[in-house]
């Protein structure tokens, strides 16, 4: 019996997307403190979800998920915003 899983290789994770970013200057990076400030690549208002240039998924929530999977908790309280008219 071998384990396949020892073959596993990281080329995913490896491969961040910090060369993906062709702005200038260059977008925050994932990891940093100011990675909202990256520019759009994808906006989708009716999902809720809006796809950063450095990879960070933002929602509509102040929630993120970052590109190596961590998320961010919500932390910008939509005060006002809560009604919404069907
Ligand atoms: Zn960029």
């Amino acid at each position: 019996m071998n384990t396949s899983s020892s073959r596993r290789t990281f080329d995913s994770t490896q491969r961040k997307n910090a060369s993906m970013c062709q702005h200038q200057p260059p977008c925050p990076t994932a990891d940093s403190p100011d990675r909202e400030a990256a520019r759009l690549t994808a906006h989708h208002p009716e999902q809720g979800w809006s796809l950063l240039c450095n990879g960070v998924l933002l929602f509509e929530d102040t929630g993120e998920l970052l590109p190596d999977g961590q998320i961010i908790a919500p932390h910008r309280p939509l005060a006002g915003r809560v009604v919404r008219a069907a």
